[in-house]
């Protein structure tokens, strides 16, 4: 381990990036826990997954009265939601606010990405270290790097030689970008394209979408909400945030029904039409429990979604290109969609279908397929991401004995809980992978995961301790589960960014615990009352924190 000299200053916490989990934990280590702490944001601002993507139609499809922190009755108060569905820029204003607030930005470096997390195994303390040269100390350190925070390196190449511009969703220009009079192609119909394509169509003189898989999608139904509706949520918060925490994805809904296959087709159909019309995530998470386990029960509804799809696409080729097949509902991300299918009846927008024949690469004009070029000014690649290890795997991450966490997780993630890792001590990762992170309402996991790691240190340091970190049993038991889990369910099946399958070379694994928010909370807080039961407790030898040269951070 190289040695770091005494003059590399200390905090207590490092918290790595400044959306809804770096937020909170400042607030919590800082003001709560009295602790000095340290966030650094590769970002110039506040906001994380909602500063990047700034795309047309950018918006969260979890109600905004459930997609936000619960932790401040004020804050709760004061903030009023003008939409059921907040756009990216209210998401924004929101966590600006915030960190306002609570007069967080101070204990903010902004434009500084974590290069390096290495654990030093003399003092037990992490060196952190940043793209700026700099390197500070830290014993314990809150990852809050995000699960869709590193862009999909996608598999053609020539964007260097593309002479028109070329835009990404998840790190798009601040200014205002001007589709009007353009030829644009959108590459990717994922949830991102789905919201950007019906507005860039608009706009656009030509849109050309490129697909390689159809997704399942269905309404979003968003709608305003009125001065007399936020005031009736803001006086219902309490029992609307204790109904969200009973939620399997952290949202209220109640109205679950066991088995599509239990029931008759009116009344499955009533069920559908019902949920539909409801928006949201009403059909995959409200409608009958076994669409998400077994094959038949699943196709019931994957043939209601194709035939609005045809209802809804005038052009019968266009409309069964658009129809997915082959995969069940669900085990891609499910899109929540506002004109989504009717964008394709405009005059001036063609699907490209290249399910067959893949793009090639990109032109100095435009994206060529085999033998065609596909003339365009502007290239916006909404291809994705390296979903829940990409952000973490970013940094050069090092554990106990310089081991590197790339190399422990060649095969694919090992944690415990989705939150700690054998031989990493000390390192909590917020919505971490095999936690029920992307398929739970993320703030709602986050503050749960901060309060874990918050209550984790108080209870070491009420025992004289500093130290936490999984047995390698506990691992080890913990992957078994989330496997079992995911066997039990049709999601392994598919070609998803949640089994890793979207990356070339990515290692095929199940990136999420299934079992759902209330049993995971329920089985985190069993760990904890047990007295953390599959965690070493240790103590670190004396450090001196007062002894380090250098500025208090
Ligand atoms: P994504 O779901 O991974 O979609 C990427 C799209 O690009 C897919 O359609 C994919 O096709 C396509 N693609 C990738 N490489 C390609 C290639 N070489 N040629 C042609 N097509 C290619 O990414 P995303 O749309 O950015 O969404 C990622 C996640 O972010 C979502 O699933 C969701 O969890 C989150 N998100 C949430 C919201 C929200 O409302 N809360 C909004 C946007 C995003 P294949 O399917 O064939 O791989």
């Amino acid at each position: 381990m190289t040695e770091i000299p005494l003059s590399v200053p200390y905090v207590d916490v490092v918290v790595v990036g400044a959306g809804f989990t770096g937020l909170y934990a400042l607030h919590k280590f800082r003001d709560e826990m009295k602790m000095s702490v340290r966030v650094f944001e590769a970002g110039g601002d506040v906001g994380g997954t909602w500063y990047w993507n700034r795309y047309p139609g950018c918006r969260c499809d979890v109600e905004s009265i459930f997609y936000s922190y619960s932790f401040d009755e004020a804050l709760q108060q004061e903030w009023s939601w003008s939409e059921k569905y907040a756009s990216q820029p209210e998401i924004l204003r929101y966590l600006n606010h915030v960190a306002d607030r609570f007069d967080l930005r101070k204990g903010i470096t902004f434009d500084t990405r974590v290069t390096a997390l290495h654990w030093d195994d003399q003092e037990s303390l992490w060196t952190v270290r940043t793209d700026d040269g700099n390197s500070l100390r830290c014993r314990y350190v809150i990852s809050g790097v995000g699960t869709l925070s590193v862009a999909k390196k996608p598999e053609f190449g020539g964007i260097e030689n593309f002479q028109g511009e070329v835009l990404f969703t998840g790190n798009w220009p601040h200014e205002t970008v001007d589709f009007s009079g353009q030829r644009v192609a959108v590459i990717g119909t994922g949830a991102s394209a789905s919201q950007a394509i019906p507005l860039i169509a608009e706009e656009a003189a030509e849109l050309l979408v490129f697909q390689r898989t159809p997704n399942f999608a269905t309404p979003l139904a968003n709608a305003p909400i009125d001065a007399e509706q936020m005031r009736k949520i803001k006086e219902d918060y309490p029992s609307l945030r204790e109904a969200a925490r009973k939620g399997f994805i952290g949202v209220p809904y109640d109205q679950w029904l066991p088995s599509a296959l239990a029931v008759d087709p009116d009344e499955r159909r009533r069920v559908y039409d019902d949920r539909y019309a409801a928006g949201g995530f009403r059909l995959f998470v409200d409608s009958f429990q076994d669409i998400l386990y077994n094959y038949d029960a699943n196709e019931t509804l994957a043939e209601y979604l194709r035939e609005r799809i045809y209802e809804r696409v005038k052009d019968p080729d266009t409309a069964e290109r658009l129809v997915p097949k082959g995969y069940a509902y669900g085990t891609k991300r499910p899109l929540l969609e506002t004109d989504y299918f009717e964008t394709f009846n405009r005059e001036n927008v063609r699907l490209i279908d290249v399910s067959e024949e893949s793009i090639d690469e990109i032109t100095a004009t435009g994206v060529r397929v085999g033998e065609h070029t596909y003339e365009v000014d502007v290239i916006v690649l909404a291809t994705g991401f390296d979903a829940m290890t990409g952000p973490i795997l970013a940094m050069d991450l090092r554990g106990r004995n310089g081991i590197r966490l790339a190399d422990k997780w060649a095969d694919g993630p090992r944690t415990h809980l989705g939150l700690m890792v054998n031989q990493f001590p000390n390192l909590f990762m917020i919505t971490g992978p095999q936690s029920p992170s992307v398929l739970q309402n993320m703030p709602m996991g986050i503050e749960d995961h901060v309060d874990f790691a918050c209550d984790a240190i108080n209870y070491l340091h009420s025992r004289d301790l500093n130290i936490i970190e999984p047995t390698e049993q506990a691992e080890s038991m913990w992957l078994a589960l989330v496997n079992a889990i995911a066997d039990l369910t049709l999601m392994p099946q598919s070609k998803s960014w949640y089994v890793g399958a979207n990356i070339p070379g990515k290692p095929r694994a199940c990136f999420l615990y299934l079992g759902g928010a209330p049993t995971y909370r329920q089985t985190c807080a069993e760990a904890v009352a047990g007295g953390y039961t599959g965690f070493y407790l240790s103590k670190a030898q004396a450090f001196d924190s007062k002894a380090v040269v250098g500025e208090a951070v």
